[in-house]
């Protein structure tokens, strides 16, 4: 699909993204943190083993060591036992054989290790019903990863098997990017705190909730600093402030050009601003720039546009802020429509869809209403429906394009 549907004056996702990515600073700030701690964070650089894994040749089975040369011979005598941890270092001579367990050291004498399944046990002598190969159920040195060998690159998201890899290597602390600060306010007048009271044409906040919970469901610390009125100079303070405590600051509301919309002109005033309007939909007005040291995203209010701009626009800066090594797109799959879904060419849709099994297909549908002010269809939603730009009405029974969200399904 080419972007050359946007409509006059509309920024494609794709270029807003990449302009955004570009301006964006190199992360330069580490620390070294103990594994337990490390999980969600970035490797500031390559990690290198400096062990063999296994160190040792062990057993991958519960039998007995021997040696395959002796396959000739009716019973073996058994002269030891190598337990996990409590080798048996003694030599293994012809027409012998060692009780082993699995993960045990192999003795150097051995070669190969029978089940316990294929032995009739006498009483310190051993019949073996079945021979093993020379090899058979070893696991040599280095067969999971060798001294020198890099084990993680730089820029990459730790996760819970790369935790086990490193504490496998002996490896107790790693040097990671610095955790980005993230704080973000809600704007407007409107808004109240839950738990209060709402009066005539006045609404919850939604939308603080939201970004706190995706940012911790990213593995960011959130901190969240409340509401600003719309007034530029309670806007101005809120955002110089904040720009001293943060790495980087959301705010949501205000972006668009009505009376009422300060966040751009404060910008403009105290910090750097790029005010596009993306070719997506929900979330076409966006604030991109940069206060002090911190950088900038202003979000628009309707929640459903604050959701769909966290995901494809927010969380990949954040990303390349925080270390990642690329920042790659969010990974789609291809899905059978069950419904006709309504689409106009012009912008890119991230519609709220339930992706799922039927009958060993993948399919999707949308969840209900797309207005982005419809938070319950977005709550019922597993995925985002991705529709180009220049596409339109897709009929029942068609492929489309997913993207899953992080739920609980
Ligand atoms: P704005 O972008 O400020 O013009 O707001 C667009 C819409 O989103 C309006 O209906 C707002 O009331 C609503 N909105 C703005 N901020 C929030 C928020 N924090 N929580 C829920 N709705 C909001
Ligand atoms: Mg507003």
């Amino acid at each position: 699909m080419t972007d050359s549907c946007a409509a006059p004056g509309l920024l494609p996702l794709k270029q807003a993204l990449a302009q955004i990515l570009n301006a964006l600073p190199q992360p330069q700030y580490y620390e070294l943190l103990p594994l337990k701690k490390a999980l969600r964070r970035v490797t500031y650089q390559d990690v290198t083993s400096n062990i063999n894994v296994p160190s040792f040749r062990n057993s991958s089975m519960d039998g007995y060591a021997l040696r395959s040369l002796d396959h000739q011979k009716d019973t073996l005598n058994l002269i030891g036992t190598s337990w996990a941890g409590k080798p048996y270092t003694g030599k293994i001579n012809r027409g012998e054989c060692v009780r082993i367990f699995t993960g045990a050291y192999v003795p150097d004498d051995s070669d190969c290790v029978v089940m316990q399944e294929n032995v009739t046990r006498l009483n310190e002598s051993i019949q073996i019903n079945q021979w093993p190969q020379s090899k058979e159920n070893i696991r040599n040195i280095a067969d999971d990863t060798s001294k020198g060998q890099t084990l993680l690159t730089k820029g990459r998201d730790l996760n819970a098997a790369d935790i086990g890899l490193l504490a496998s290597c002996g490896i107790a602390d790693v040097a990671v990017f610095k955790q980005l600060t993230v704080g973000f306010f809600s704007t407007g007048d409107e808004l109240i705190p839950i738990g209060s009271q709402a009066n005539l044409g006045q609404i919850y906040d939604s939308n603080r909730y939201t970004l706190h919970a995706l940012l911790e469901q990213s593995g960011f610390t959130p901190i969240d600093m409340g509401v600003i009125p719309d007034n530029a100079d309670a806007v101005e303070a809120a955002l110089i402030s904040a720009s001293k405590k943060c790495d980087v600051i959301i705010t949501t509301g205000g972006v668009s050009v009505g009376e009422a919309d300060f966040i751009t002109d404060v910008l403009g005033k105290i910090g750097h601003i790029n005010l596009w309007k993306i070719a997506i939909k929900p979330g076409k007005p966006f604030v991109f720039g940069s206060i002090n040291n911190a950088s900038f995203f202003g979000l628009p209010g309707n929640p459903v546009s604050v959701m769909v701009s966290f995901h494809n626009i927010v969380l990949p800066a954040l990303k390349k802020l925080m270390g990642y090594s690329t920042s790659q797109p969010a990974i789609t799959l291809q899905a059978i429509t069950t419904e006709t879904i309504i689409k106009h060419p012009g912008r890119m849709e991230f519609q709220r869809g339930f992706a799922e099994n039927i009958n060993g297909k993948l399919t999707v549908k949308p969840t209900g209403s797309q207005g982005s002010h419809i938070l319950s269809s977005m709550a019922k939603a597993n995925c985002f429906i991705v529709l180009e730009q220049n596409s339109s009405t897709i009929d029942k029974d068609q492929h489309v394009t997913i993207q899953l969200l992080d739920t609980h399904l």
